[in-house]
């Protein structure tokens, strides 16, 4: 398949921001694309080349395509360096410059998807010595056949710039629509992204078999499933009259959830953001398979730091000591921990999420041989609030948040935020603390000891309607020196030039970042603002929701992506229930 049908759809897409009309095009462009490309194709709209959760990565120094794109257009490279600082986007400058370019390959060939595809994993696997030469090679040749247009978005996809604004949604409301002719079957397709993490996989199963196939779409070991997530409740008494029956209560730990795939003494581990995190708990990988009674089996869990004198629970930030390449061995001993279970959705062969909880927990229990290392959480089943508030009581006091408060009768719902999960933490029971997961996307110079650190960040929330990032509320405070310095090194790579589409603000920050870093926040209060973007006109025209002395709780949420940070429907949530609060005193 021609690449530049690919390049003319992106460049139309380029032009719209409307969620409607990028669906459109991106219909066109799928009802194009043959069955046996149409997997790359997903990926490479996504600006990727597989799965997340196969990590592979794109990514290239700049200077190299600079001196690449030098090389087969005839310019001088400091022509290029040039265009790119007047501009800042290294495929615009690619578009300009092959537009001037001096040579002539006179046996030019037409590019095609599955070349550009190849040529991008090959890059992306090099490493070690010779691999700049080689990567260089690779770019030089590809720009040599490019047209202008292609050849921008080649390196935008590259350098892991390109931004269409196409959201997952959006390409599963596309494969609906394209290969079943309606919209409504996107549920179906959804299912089946949610037990997959693969749109890949998705789109060719659907192009190739349509919805009956699609339907049929199985788990398969290895292939992380979408974690279903649970809403947040304030109170006892609220989780009473939710409920209404016999409900289970499980300790909410302060970890890192964990699932964990096993086939025979194979093991796999995902985190919650499904990124592959086996290499840093080599000591799962070595005691798990002894203590699980099941061939095959997909576990979830939440891994936590202990204290092994006190057997404390300690807190989430522990963990992060595991979160290293290196001498690995030396922080599995510094920094022991134990696996703690709470769900099963495969096991023996058997898909277990239409299982309900209490049949899941069975399971769970005859499957898991406890020792030290591996553990249930610990679970009651109760039906009123005297009860919670006494489980909740035991939970803090062994070093847990709160509790988890799950429907007896509740399916496993992979992907979904739903009523039949309720977390309840213990500041959620004081009106004014509630925490939020934000997204860092821009800084202010610091003063006096935060000179030369970013001193005050501006903080957003995630449109998944508009899959943007509305401003929220900027934050200066709760940050110690060590959190300064910390913040600083994982930003400072992630600061851009211009304000990157998807964020909504009207700040005018002294530095923008790509929203990628999640950060835990608490405030005292939601407030209307006229400045501030999350939920913008919904709760009244021209006016926003804003965090009023909100204040950083030391937890960088490295396991989130900006796609799971608190959402704008979250906030609109706490604030209605925060004005039902004031309105009854
Ligand atoms: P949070 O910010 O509260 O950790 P989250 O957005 O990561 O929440 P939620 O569904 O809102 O996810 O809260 C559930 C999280 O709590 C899970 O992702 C998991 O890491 C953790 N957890 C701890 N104990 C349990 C438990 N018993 N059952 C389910 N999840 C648990």
């Amino acid at each position: 398949m021609k690449f530049s049908i690919i390049s003319d759809a992106f460049q139309k897409m380029e032009a719209t921001s409307k969620r409607l009309e990028l669906t459109d095009i991106l219909v066109e462009l799928i009802k194009e694309i043959p069955e046996d490309v149409i997997s790359k194709a997903v990926y490479l709209i996504q600006g990727k080349l597989r799965p997340n959760f196969e990590g592979v990565e794109l990514g290239i120094a700049e200077k190299l395509v600079m001196k690449a794109m030098s090389k087969s257009s005839g310019i001088p490279l400091k022509k290029i360096e040039e265009d790119y600082n007047k501009g800042g986007d290294l495929g615009q400058t690619a578009e300009n410059i092959l537009q001037q370019k001096i040579q002539t390959t006179f046996l030019s060939e037409t590019i095609t998807l599955e070349r550009v595809y190849e040529t991008l994993l090959k890059i992306s696997n090099l490493e070690g010595k010779g691999s700049q030469e080689m990567k260089m090679r690779y770019v030089s040749s590809i720009l040599n056949d490019a047209t202008p247009q292609e050849a921008k978005f080649i390196l935008k996809i590259l350098l892991g710039t390109l931004r269409l604004g196409i959201a997952e949604n959006t390409v599963m409301d596309a494969l609906a629509i394209a290969f079943t002719g309606e919209k409504e079957n996107r549920e179906v397709i959804e299912n089946a992204y949610n037990v997959s993490s693969d749109l890949g996989k998705v789109a060719q199963v659907v192009s190739t078999g349509g919805i009956e196939q699609i339907r049929k779409f199985q788990i398969q070991l290895f292939n992380p499933i979408r974690p279903m997530l649970a809403d947040r409740i304030k109170s006892g008494e609220e989780t009473v009259k939710k409920f209404q029956n016999d409900f289970a209560a499980e300790y909410k730990l302060d970890g890192e959830r964990a699932q964990i795939h096993k086939q025979k003494d194979t093991i796999m581990i995902f985190s919650r953001s499904l990124e592959n995190i086996t290499s840093y708990y080599p000591d799962i990988v070595e005691k798990i398979s002894k203590l699980i009674i099941s061939d095959d089996v997909i576990l979830e869990a939440e891994v936590v730091a202990m204290n092994t004198n006190s057997g404390d629970f300690l807190p989430f930030q522990e963990l992060m000591h595991r979160r290293r390449k290196y001498e690995i061995d030396e922080a599995v001993t510094k920094y022991p921990i134990t696996v703690n279970f709470f769900d099963v959705l495969f096991s023996n062969g058997k898909n277990c999420m239409e299982m309900e909880y209490m049949e899941r927990r069975k399971l769970l229990e005859k499957i898991i041989k406890e020792d030290d290392f591996a553990r249930l959480i610990p679970m009651s089943i109760i039906n009123n609030e005297e009860q919670i508030l006494e489980v909740l009581e035991n939970s803090i006091n062994s070093g847990c948040e709160g509790l988890m408060l799950k429907h007896l009768n509740s399916t496993y719902r992979a992907g979904i935020r739903g009523s039949n999960w309720l977390k309840l933490k213990r500041e959620y029971q004081n009106d004014l603390g509630d925490s939020l997961d934000l997204v860092v996307i821009g800084a202010f110079f610091g003063k006096g000891r935060r000179t030369g650190k970013y001193g005050t960040l501006l903080l957003a929330t995630y449109n998944d309607e508009e899959d943007v990032f509305p401003s929220i509320c900027k934050v200066g405070t709760g940050f110690s020196d060590e959190s300064l310095d910390q913040l600083y090194q994982i930003l400072s790579p992630k600061v851009t030039l211009k304000k990157n589409p998807r964020i909504i603000s009207d700040m005018a920050a002294d530095m923008w970042f790509e929203p990628e870093l999640v950060i835990e926040i608490v405030a005292s209060e939601i407030t209307q603002s006229p400045i501030h973007k999350t939920a913008s006109d919904k709760i009244k025209e021209n006016t926003g929701l804003a965090l009023r002395f909100p204040k950083f709780t030391g937890k960088i949420r490295t396991e989130k992506n900006a796609e799971d940070a608190s959402t704008d429907e979250e906030v609109i949530a706490l604030y209605k229930v925060q004005k039902k609060t004031v309105n009854q005193k």
